[in-house]
């Protein structure tokens, strides 16, 4: 996997004159591969061979449809199941997810003139390039209305199956033709579709080729011919016959299938950016949560009046440097969808390069680029993000959590019954299907959490309302940012913080704070009258490696067990083979956050709402894994057994 490899953009030949006319029929042609995107009228094309060919719409009577594509071209075939999935028959609250790979996005101008040609698909259309990712590779997830999310992998086909998790009910097979584009059709990449595969997902194809039929054939799919598209006398349907071998290579960090229902009640511990972030996104996904916070929503540092919406680069690429980048996209095209004015102020942020260290691995994120063009600018004093901005978290976590029921009140304990869990709080005690503990350093109170080595770190802000606020935001490690509700917020301190401890404000962190703008924006701290402040101290709660834990809660016994072959460096291999992992059933957590909650809970929020239901993951498995909660007991199992 290579997530410094460069995406180009798609070079295409217009075969027909843009004269503006909508005519069904247009000729767009791939000058890299020599081949068409389609034959003819593209949208009878699409529904008679991937729609029809995968006997949609039929099955869109499901609570969720999963449709995984080779190629993504112009989206054509994305809008037309988007489209006809939209007019069909189904239950309520069901959801489509559609992830397509794309090794040479068409630029928005090119996708824009072939939509024109599809007017039934306009306002489909529209919204998809409203949203279109940036052109950085690797997963991006986009969500296109309350139902509806499109994962899209920029880069290579092989690349980005192998890279995914997820359960798919049907393929659209749509490279450009196997003798021009062999990658799109080899068995390599047809065993990473079986293993992604629901058992009996279909497939359908426009060609016919044997090396296809043989590829399919030998990663356990079975296939017809069917009548082809115009002047193609036929093509390719069929489905998987029997479930794919799954040798996970890290058993412990294998997925489970997901038992939890759509329209199950799942309680969430913490009305914070986490909880909401999980309210929003479980209520996309069809499911019915409650929230209970006995502080009520936003109480903890995602209460504070800014909260910046920056990227943290690395140097290299990481499965952490991925997480915080696609964090980031993710947050602002979440924004972006919320659409609340006032929400967000994109006033851009600095970037400062406090030293010579920090100057050169600037220049490393340049030359990587760790970002897409026009998304890192270098300036005077470091980097620029021109879409970067500042959130107001306590209206954001507001928005997300919408209309979920909150309930004021104290969890202390989470008991496993035989359909769920039971919810004991001090003033109820309520059965749920699920349950997910999202209350930062407070999830150390459950017995299920308890071995999750979690620590605090107090830190405060100030506000000062009535001073002017800056253009943009600085970051000079600590920052100096406009206030959403106007007035400047400059912080923060970290100071660690024992476990159940409180925290509170004080006049020095205020002054420390001043203090520590003043080294880098003297005039902008010389404004700041300390009897003027509103501070606000909250604590953070990390872990030793800095990522966030997300995902099911493992059962700590069954790992103590399967996995003890670990200590003495015993591998997965042709002698051993370790069974996949086991987690509490319908025990989730989402917690660690640090100080980056604000752009990284929407996406992890994500992660694990792709998780509960078996939808294609907004992440690659090594971000995935960077992540899982069992990460720290594997690690020091794999220690313990070295001299
Ligand atoms: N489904 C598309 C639509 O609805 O417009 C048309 C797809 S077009 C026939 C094939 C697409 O596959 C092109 O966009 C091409 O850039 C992409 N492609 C070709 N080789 C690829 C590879 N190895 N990995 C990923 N994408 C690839």
């Amino acid at each position: 996997m290579n997530g410094d490899q460069k995406i180009d953009e798609a070079i295409v030949d217009w075969d027909a004159p843009d004269d503006g006319l909508a005519s069904q029929s247009i000729s767009l042609r791939s000058t890299h591969f020599d081949d068409v995107y389609f034959s003819g009228d593209g949208p009878a094309e699409t529904a008679h061979v991937f729609l029809h060919g995968n006997d949609l719409p039929a099955r869109f009577d499901t609570p969720h449809f999963h449709i995984g594509e080779l190629g993504f071209g112009t989206g054509l075939n994305f809008l037309a199941a988007w489209d006809a999935w939209r007019k069909a028959k189904k239950p309520s609250g069901a959801t489509l997810h559609f992830f397509s790979i794309e090794a040479f996005p068409l630029s928005r101008a090119d996708m824009a003139r072939a939509h024109q040609a599809w007017p039934g698909l306009a306002d489909l259309s529209a919204r998809l390039r409203d949203r279109l990712p940036p052109r950085h590779p690797g997963f991006h997830q986009i969500n296109l209305d309350e139902r509806v999310t499109l994962t899209l992998f920029y880069g290579a086909a092989h690349d980005g199956l192998s890279r995914a998790e997820g359960k798919f009910d049907a393929w659209f097979l749509d490279g450009f033709s196997p003798a021009k584009n062999p990658q799109m059709w080899s068995s390599d990449l047809f065993a990473e579709m079986a293993r992604l595969s629901r058992v009996h997902a279909s497939f359908a194809t426009f060609t016919v080729a044997g090396d296809v039929r043989r590829a399919l054939e030998s990663a356990g799919f079975s296939w017809e011919k069917r009548p082809g598209f115009g002047r193609k006398k036929h093509m390719l349907a069929g489905r998987l016959e029997s479930p794919a071998e799954n040798a996970h290579p890290a058993p412990w960090f294998a997925p489970q299938a997901c038992t939890i229902e759509p329209g199950a009640r799942i309680a969430i511990i913490g009305a914070g950016i986490a909880g909401a972030s999980l309210a929003n996104a479980l209520t996309k996904a069809g499911f019915n949560p409650s929230v209970y916070d006995a502080n009520g929503p936003a109480s903890g540092a995602s209460g504070n009046p800014a909260g910046l919406i920056m990227p943290r680069l690395d140097a290299d690429d990481t499965p952490a440097g991925r997480f915080h980048v696609s964090a980031y996209f993710y947050t602002l095209q979440l924004l972006a969808a919320l659409n609340v004015p006032s929400l967000f102020n994109a006033c851009g942020a600095t970037q400062y390069a406090m030293n010579a260290n920090e100057g050169e691995r600037h220049k490393k994120f340049i030359a990587r680029p760790a970002l897409p063009p026009g998304w890192m600018v270098p300036v005077q004093e470091g980097l620029s993000f021109p879409q970067a901005g500042v959130v107001d978290p306590s209206a954001f976590v507001h928005v997300l959590l919408g209309t979920t029921p909150i309930l004021r009140e104290r969890v202390s304990r989470l008991f496993q019954t035989d359909n769920g869990w039971r919810v004991i709080s001090d003033k109820s005690d309520v059965e749920f299907d699920a349950v997910i503990i999202a209350n930062g350093l407070d999830a150390l109170r459950f017995a299920d959490a308890r071995t999750l080595p979690l620590s605090g770190s107090a830190g405060q802000i100030d506000w000062f309302a009535d001073s002017d606020a800056p253009a943009t935001a600085h970051v000079f490690g600590p920052y100096a940012a406009p206030a959403p509700s106007g007035g400047v917020v400059i912080g923060a301190t970290y100071a660690p913080i024992a476990i159940g401890a409180e925290t509170r404000f004080t006049a020095e962190a205020t002054q420390s704070n001043i203090a520590a703008v003043a080294r880098t924006l003297p005039a902008l701290a010389a404004k700041l009258d300390p009897s003027r402040a509103t501070p606000r101290a909250s604590v953070r709660c990390t872990t030793p490696d800095q990522m966030p834990v997300v995902g099911a809660v493992p059962d700590w016994g069954f790992y103590a067990g399967a996995y003890d072959g670990l200590r003495t460096g015993r591998r997965v291999g042709h002698t051993h083979f370790y069974p996949p992992a086991q987690s509490r059933p319908g025990l989730f957590i989402l917690t660690a956050l640090g100080s980056r909650g604000l752009v990284t809970a929407p996406y992890a929020a994500a992660i694990l709402a792709a998780e509960i239901t078996g939808a294609p993951m907004p992440a690659d498995r090594a971000v995935i894994e960077a992540v899982h909660p069992a990460r720290f007991f594997v690690r020091d199992l794999k220690r313990s057994g070295t001299p």
